[in-house]
């Protein structure tokens, strides 16, 4: 833990211009300076990067934030990792906030477990690389089936000797305690001998994003040998597989770049297609594909294509990481090797053009795909091909979108020739039964605060309070302390005045109303508790927040040009500011608030109604109606307050 005064230092140390500048070629224009976007493509520059602010944004693709918002997502770093990254940048000396005796040992024990799979890992390649028996039986290997030394170095690939115990016992005598040796799932004890798990095989690290190595994949050189083709690491304090893919560290920098990731199955498929040039590869060796390894690729990309080969039984079994892929919200394809060939045989037997040519003309998205796979079975059985609407159905019903799942649906109507409001009807049931199913664990969808725009053009969410909680938040941050009306205190004549903070705050909590949105309710809570206790607020205090989540959004609302009123920017004779009107935004705003946060208690009503209309609760039912008429009253009194400024 990295504590409060160093993160300041940093915070303040830190120069926008100068950080960003590090990985992108700045103009000066005007006060802020003007670059292309390193995170979207573009030919003409909406990058911006304020030092008065000291914030960036992005009028192209909507990213913004602070330094260190900036060194998170360029470089895919996690929050402490961007502070260290910036400490090291200005020479700070980080200060480590002091641990209980508990973190501290579970650190130290992390700390350790990675000491000892690194100092395996750099065993290992020199085993392969510099000794008779790594050369003799595993670099040849390499060699007779065409990989390149350059692309073993660059995954770090090693090889453990035949001898049972070769590992173990180095280890111990360079000093490694058997204790972490077993932890890390290197050396196995028995009885009061100590083994190594992968002997006689070649070692493929498993690395994390930061190229720490969590553990190993090892495979058999020998066919002959009775044991395991494949074998990992145990689980772990530093390995958990699920939460893992198998060369993300080296891929990460052109997933983003491309702004695609490529999914294959093994080891070696990973490495044969870092020969053919194609780097923004991953596999999930040693498991199928889970939801974290999915959103692991979300991080970096909204675009998965997964390459298929092998027989059908094989691929159906992992159908399943499609809907994984599609449940995120992210677009998938999949291309199907030829007969009989793997990523690793068929990338040496075309060039990589033609590879990278074959992908591309190959890919089909999820219902083409599994058509073809099961059609083929199906054979004109209508029972099979029933099962197969279904199927396609169910993967559908699963995408998060509803502009998505309609075009899936359009195609799916086609390719099946199934009538498009049959589909909706059985993708709408499916969809309820799961909501019904969820409906404890989860607010329904239709409620999930909407992530702050990231996308050129935002989609208009009727039914979700974000954008009014967010107009709230972004009057706090950018008129916070503004003077919003001046009062004669009628005891002792002295004036009260009152700013936009106290104003917002004390309407809100005095009607005892929640953000929803958790970066919105946080940003608000810091705001109520200034005010509390007398102290001031400035909009520098959010955008050098310490928790990234609040500078992002800080620097995401004050970025925004201001908003003119559509009068008066047509005819254009003077342009009236927000601070000229102040009073009436203010006021609108925090109206909107409320009645959208009335729409959705009154939904929530219209739910229990239902359900209590079913279980016959005649006085629940009184009571619901009741609260429902009242609440329709109070926002027919805000609706004409705000007039038909909003509601035109
Ligand atoms: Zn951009």
């Amino acid at each position: 833990m990295i504590d409060r005064s160093t993160i300041e230092r940093i915070l303040d140390a830190a120069q926008i211009v100068d950080v960003v500048q590090e990985f992108v070629p700045l103009k000066k224009r005007g006060v802020n300076y003007l670059g292309l976007c390193p995170f979207h493509n573009e030919k003409t520059p909406s990058f911006t990067v304020s030092p008065s602010k000291e914030i960036f944004k992005c009028f192209g693709c909507g990213k913004a934030g602070n330094s260190v918002n900036f060194v998170m997502e360029h470089e895919h770093l996690t929050y402490p990792e961007a502070l260290k990254y910036l400490a090291r940048k200005y020479h700070i000396e980080i200060v480590e906030k002091e641990l209980t005796q508990e973190e501290l040992e579970k650190q130290n024990e992390r700390e350790s477990l990675l000491v000892v799979t690194s100092y395996a890992a750099r065993q290992f390649t020199e085993n392969l690389f510099h000794t008779d028996e790594g050369i003799s039986i595993c670099l040849t290997y390499f060699k007779e089936r065409g990989f390149r030394q350059d692309t073993l170095k660059k995954f770090d690939v090693g090889y453990s000797f035949e001898k049972r115990d070769a590992f173990s016992k180095k280890a111990l005598e360079d000093g490694y305690k058997q204790d972490y040796l077993i932890k890390t799932g290197l050396s196995i004890q028995h009885e009061d001998h100590i083994f190594d798990r992968f002997s006689g095989r070649v070692m493929f690290p498993i690395h994390s994003l930061s190229g720490q190595v969590l553990g190993f994949g090892g495979r058999v050189l020998k066919t002959d040998i009775k044991s395991a083709k494949y074998l990992n690491s145990p689980e772990s304090e530093i390995y958990h597989k699920s939460r893992i893919l198998y060369g993300i560290y080296q891929a990460r920098k052109s997933i983003t770049q491309d702004d695609r990731c490529y999914l294959v199955e093994g080891y070696t498929d990973v490495l044969s297609l870092h020969e053919a040039n194609i780097e923004n590869v991953v596999a999930s060796s040693g498991t199928s594909l889970t939801q974290e390894q999915v959103r692991l690729i979300k991080r970096f990309t909204q675009n998965i294509t997964i390459l298929y080969d092998g027989d059908a039984a094989g691929i159906k079994a992992s159908l399943r990481g499609i809907d994984l892929v599609l449940e995120e919200g992210m677009n998938v394809k999949i291309v199907l090797l030829p007969d009989s060939e793997d990523p690793d045989s068929f990338s040496k037997k075309v060039s990589n053009d033609e590879f990278l040519k074959f992908l591309k003309e190959n890919e089909t998205d999820f219902i083409r795909f599994k058509t073809q796979l099961l059609l083929s079975e199906a054979n004109n059985d209508p029972v099979r091909k029933a099962d197969l609407i279904r199927d396609v159905v169910k993967s559908i019903a699963v995408i998060p979108e509803a502009i998505t799942r309609t075009v899936y649906i359009k195609e799916c109507s086609t390719v099946l020739d199934v009538s498009e409001p049959i589909l909706y009807h059985e993708v709408n049931k499916l969809r309820q039964q799961k909501s019904f199913q969820d409906r404890n664990k989860y607010p329904g969808p239709e409620d999930l605060p909407v992530p702050p725009p990231v996308i050129v053009k935002p989609v208009q969410h009727e039914t979700s309070t974000y954008y009014s909680e967010e107009a709230v938040v972004k009057l706090l941050l950018k008129y916070g302390s503004v003077e919003f009306e001046r009062t004669i205190n009628k005891e002792d004549g002295k004036e009260d005045v009152l700013t936009v903070s106290d104003y917002i705050v004390r309407e809100i909590t005095s009607d005892d109303l929640l953000f929803d949105d958790s970066v919105c309710s946080k940003i608000f809570s810091e705001f109520r508790f200034h005010i509390e206790h007398g102290l001031i607020t400035g909009e520098k205090q959010f955008v050098k927040h310490d928790d990234p989540e609040i500078s992002k959004l800080s620097a995401n609302l004050l970025s925004e040009p201001h908003q003119l009123s559509k009068i008066w920017k047509e005819k254009q004779t003077f342009v009236e500011t927000e601070e000229m009107k102040l009073k009436e935004i203010v006021g609108d705003a925090v109206l909107k608030f409320k009645s959208d946060k009335i729409i959705k208690i009154q939904k929530e009503i219209k739910i229990r109604l239902e359900e209590a209309q079913k279980a016959n609760d005649m006085e629940l039912v009184q009571q619901l109606m009741k609260r429902y008429a009242n609440l329709s009253v109070v926002l027919g009194l805000i609706s004409r307050k705000l007039g038909n400024r909003i509601l035109l």
